[in-house]
């Protein structure tokens, strides 16, 4: 490694990592040796769920990570964490982290090698493919579990400084649907709500949401409700929520949209709408309400198997106005073929009943990963850096002024979506792929198919924590990256929080933070001037800040990193008005839409709707099981590279793969209670001990999506508007398995 690149590591990164020894074992519980006594606490944000809950990360002499508490003064968390944030701290220490890069051999073999020649080889090969195939031909898929600030950076260090046209993330799997659902109907993807609204609900309902599992310290906000709210839960299976639930609607799968319109009907002729409201603060009710007097009671028992007695009280449940209605999704809306159109008829509900804008109200969306809300901002995918519009010249030209770059520099076109740059792929399009933090041959739909798509890359690099994820095994090269806790950064929580993350530990070997990465693949590039601005991470917020100025989410008013621990975190937006009329950031709870103006140009929000379409793939002879996917465990996240490494994790949840069955299914397949059974789709197989449970219905069984061989089976269809995969239901077929 030369001294310039020493020097300019040095400068982003802190103390060269390569001077450092790593020491597996010194972070995780129960394995702090007695040299390591705490002696301070730092706070920052968890790094696994949007739920951004607050820990104490207790240091010591060093200002080295020993081990973790819950924020008790934190506004979202109050001193509670679920088991992974308890266990953060664990998976730093794997090991299998990436330590050094590593480059694939001629004999196939990976060799560890310099940051020098693993940056040359990264620039040489995307350049060589770039030059043969074109600009187009090397894409990106990054994630949305890397800090704003990176995120960011890679977006403007890929698009405009790289030339690579296509960009996309892992939020494509999980928030694609919420970012255009409310870009549509309020103007800007704008989550209304703040989490005092769970304890000041009256009526809560929950849309394909577990927040038992999936967000418990949510849950638990709801559990703190003192107003003794009806809690009803729409999902085809009894989840862990349903079961503590008052009400439990098991609809068919994917039959939601038909129910909203049911509803909507319903609302109508109850004369439960908010005439008022409509009047004053939405375009195109007349249409909708047109289109849902379609929707009778018949037709919408017939689609979703409710009666008409539970069609009729679910109605009267969320139509008096006396009450403070809240609807709240998640995935089991947002993964769905028709998921954009879902989530607007929840959120037509919330506009029809002028349930919105007050406390314990909103068409409130739970997002997932730790900053997929940044993501959204800040991904430079399908919109411009900072909310933007790609096709916008103005837009453009103001974004180029911030940055200080050319304008020219910026596409006039958004990215191809996820899906589309895997097409790309197999047609020969797309020849080089950087693939950062996020694992697409476990978590992409229809996996089989990227398992062949590999072959047709040119180039595959993996930047990424671990060396053991899927696609890091197939990859050309690997760049060693920290992780949570390694680096400086700002993560956006489902309410709009933004809260600071710290470097409290020492990435192990010579990894580097994404940060740094991406710093010096533009210096490797030939562009590194460009991003001069981008010191550091706390710099880079400045910048952020900037593009924020005039924007829905302005957060002009947030001075630095500091500001949001001392503050307790600061949801968007907050300005620098704000800031300077109102001294206690940390202590408000701001929801949107108070006023009733929307960031539509006339400030009215848009009754959106559709004709509900049939699911891609419905059961039939030679598949008669629809399988269902979702979260296990509240011990499990995703793809499980960071959780699995947690031995107290992995106590806490299966770690085999298991297929909830019902029992009368079971009795018809002869299965019983533990058996290995079979199950197979046209795309693939995989094998899974049986759970009998009626918590599944006739005729459908669920598979956890953290184990990779369920991606398999699973069918490719994506909405047409957010483009996000529909996971959720297939077609399979299922049998005892010859062995055991
Ligand atoms: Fe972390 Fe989410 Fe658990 Fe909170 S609920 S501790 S943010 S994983």
């Amino acid at each position: 490694m030369t001294t310039a690149v020493q020097n300019f590591l040095r400068a982003i990164d802190g103390p060269m990592t390569s001077e450092l020894v790593l020491r597996p074992g010194d972070f995780g519980l129960g394995q702090i040796p007695a040299r390591l006594k705490p002696v301070s606490t730092t706070s920052m944000i968890c790094g696994f769920c949007s739920t951004g809950c607050s820990l104490k990360v207790h240091l010591d002499k060093n200002s080295e990570a020993v081990n973790l508490s819950p924020d008790a003064d934190y506004p979202v968390n109050l001193g509670m964490a679920c088991p992974k944030g308890w266990e953060a701290l664990t998976p730093l220490a794997a090991t299998d982290r990436a330590t050094a890069p590593m480059l694939r051999q001629a004999d196939g073999s990976m060799e560890s090698v310099s940051w020098d020649q693993a940056l040359s080889t990264f620039c040489d090969r995307f350049k060589a493919i770039q030059t043969q195939h074109g600009k187009d031909s090397v894409a990106v898929l990054s994630t949305g579990q890397i800090v704003t600030e990176e995120m960011a950076l890679l977006g403007a260090v890929a698009k405009f400084g790289l030339g690579i046209k296509h960009l996309d993330s892992n939020t494509r799997q999980c928030m694609a649907t919420t970012h255009v659902a409310y870009k549509e109907s309020f103007g800007f993807d704008a989550p209304p709500f703040t989490y005092a609204d769970f304890e000041e609900s009256d009526v809560l309902v929950f849309f394909g949401a577990n927040p038992c599992i999936a967000h418990p310290i949510m849950w638990q906000r709801v559990m703190n409700n003192k107003r003794k709210p009806l809690i009803i839960v729409v999902d085809p299976r009894r989840t862990e929520t349903a079961m503590a639930a008052h009400r439990h609607y098991a609809i068919k799968p994917k039959s939601d949209l038909t129910l909203l319109y049911g509803l909507a009907n319903q609302l109508i002729n109850r004369e439960a709408v908010d005439q008022t409201f409509i009047d004053n603060h939405t375009d195109g009710y007349e249409a909708f309400a047109r289109h849902a007097r379609e929707f009778s009671s018949s037709r919408v028992c017939t689609a979703t198997g409710l009666t008409p007695e539970q069609l009729d009280q679910f109605a009267a449940e969320i139509s008096d106005r006396t009450k403070r209605v809240s609807l709240w999704w998640t995935m089991g809306v947002n993964q769905g073929h028709e998921s954009t159109r879902t989530a607007q008829a929840i959120i037509n509900l919330s506009l029809m009943t002028g349930q919105i804008g007050r406390p314990g109200t909103g068409a409130n969306s739970i997002t997932g990963q730790c900053n997929a809300m940044g993501s959204r901002l800040f991904g430079n995918a399908t919109s411009l850096l900072g909310g933007y519009d790609f096709g916008n010249e103005e837009h453009r030209a103001h974004v180029a002024k911030i940055l200080a770059i050319e304008p020219s520099t910026i596409p006039t076109e958004k990215s191809w979506a996820y899906d589309l740059i895997i097409d790309g792929i197999e047609h020969g399009k797309i020849r080089g792929l950087w693939v950062i933090a996020t694992d697409p041959a476990h978590s992409w739909i229809n996996q089989g198919r990227f398992a062949q798509l590999r072959e047709k890359l040119d180039f595959l690099v993996v930047q990424d924590m671990y060396t053991t994820t899927n696609t890091a095994q197939v990859a050309d090269l690997i760049l060693p990256a920290a992780g949570w806790g390694e680096k400086a950064g700002v993560f956006i929580n489902s309410e709009r929080r933004l809260g600071a993350v710290r470097k409290v530990a020492r990435s192990p070997g010579i990894a580097l933070s994404d940060f740094a990465i991406f710093k010096l693949i533009a210096e490797y590039w030939g562009v590194g001037e460009m991003f001069d601005r981008w010191e550091s991470p706390e710099d880079s917020f400045q910048i952020l800040k900037e593009l924020s100025r005039g924007q829905p989410y302005e957060f002009t008013g947030v001075r630095d990193h500091t500001h949001l621990t001392e503050a307790g975190g600061i949801q968007w937006p907050w300005t620098e008005t704000d800031a300077a009329t109102d001294a206690r950031p940390d202590t408000q709870e701001r929801r949107l839409f108070a006023d009733g103006r929307f960031f539509t140009p006339r400030r009215r929000a848009k009754f959106i709707f559709d004709e509900p379409r049939p699911m891609p793939e419905l059961p039939d002879q030679d598949f008669p099981l629809l399988m269902l996917t979702g979260r296990g465990t509240s011990a499990q996240w995703h793809t499980g590279s960071r959780t699995s490494k947690s031995g107290v994790l992995r106590k806490l949840a299966p770690t085999t793969l298991y297929v909830e069955l019902n029992p009368a299914d079971a009795t018809r397949l002869k299965v019983r209670a533990g058996d290995k059974v079979r199950v197979w789709s046209r795309r693939g197989e995989t094998f899974a001990t049986a759970m009998l449970t009626s918590t599944v219905q006739i005729g459908q069984i669920f598979l956890p999506m953290h184990f990779d061989t369920v991606n398999q089976l699973t069918f490719p269809a994506y909405d047409p508007h957010s483009r996000q995969p529909s996971y959720k239901a297939c077609a399979v077929a299922l049998e005892r398995a010859a062995r055991r």
